[in-house]
């Protein structure tokens, strides 16, 4: 408990699945935490559940990853309502698996725009907030997508792969002052977002993942919860794997 005492997280994508299970897991730990989603009001439900009674520990903020005034908009929050901004969790995401020939230009302007550009945005804009406070922690959530290829889902792994050198190149810029960035690259993870793959499809998966299984939200919560508190001190630029082994077949 505590782990994050005193600090303020902007989680990206916060409304529902692995972005809400850090929200929780940040506020048990001590953080006040400002949940951003283009789903107002499942983002909004989310703020009142884990705020409880007395001071505000959550807020909600409309966030569009693709919007600058958006996450002007959300970093402001985080200063006005708690006093400045220490973390920032760049979860939000959307998943296609259309190939190279089946990916329309919109399809790769939006999955560009959504997973790679919003990244870089929601660091753009949150690193003069850390430098106001001496420090910050940076999660990129990028996936097991961004670290090997597959027989589809080409737009994905191609961004995903972006954010984690995004992660590198941001982690050897800002080190000397002690804004820390590091990436995330969970497998499969039972969410929403995995609904898209057909039943079967899922089903072959587990056979492949050497913990034959997969994985839940509060696993990749956890890894994240460490590299958003002083824990992680000494570690930036890394990348993390939360996969149940599959990457080390
Ligand atoms: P999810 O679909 O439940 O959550 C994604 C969240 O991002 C949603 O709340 C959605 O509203 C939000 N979002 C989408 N577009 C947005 C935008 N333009 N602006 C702001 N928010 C937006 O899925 P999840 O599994 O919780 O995904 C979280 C992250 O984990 C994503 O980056 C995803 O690519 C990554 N990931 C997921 C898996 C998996 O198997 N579920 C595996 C590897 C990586």
């Amino acid at each position: 408990m505590d782990r994050l005492k005193g600090k303020v997280a902007l989680i990206s994508g916060g409304a529902r699945g692995q972005g809400a299970t850090e929200a929780r897991l940040f506020v048990r730990e001590g953080a006040k935490v400002v949940v951003g989603d283009v789903l107002d009001e499942q983002a909004r439900q989310l703020a009142r559940e884990i705020s409880g009674q007395g001071d505000a520990r959550a807020v909600a903020v409309h966030l569009d990853v693709t919007r600058a005034a958006d996450w002007r908009a959300a970093v402001d929050t985080c200063i006005r309502e708690f006093g400045g901004l220490d973390i920032l969790v760049n979860n939000a995401g959307i998943f296609n698996m259309s190939g190279l020939e089946d990916t329309s230009e919109e399809l790769w302007d939006s999955i560009v725009n959504i997973n790679q550009k919003g990244v870089w945005l929601g660091m753009k804009t949150a690193v003069p907030a850390m430098r106001q406070r001496g420090s910050g922690s940076i999660v990129n959530i990028s996936s097991v997508a961004g670290l090997t290829g597959s027989t589809g889902s080409t737009a994905y792994h191609g961004t995903k792969g972006a954010v984690r050198l995004l992660s590198k190149a941001a982690a050897v810029q800002y080190a000397a002052e002690n804004i820390r960035v590091n990436s995330v690259h969970p497998g499969l993870i039972a969410t929403q977002m995995i609904d898209i793959i057909p039943p079967e499809q899922r089903q072959a998966f587990h056979a492949v993942v050497p913990m034959r299984r997969e994985g839940r939200p509060e696993e990749v919560a956890n890894v994240v919860l460490f590299l958003a508190s002083d824990d992680s001190s000494y570690v930036t630029g890394a990348e993390f794997v939360v996969d149940g082994g599959l990457n080390a077949v």
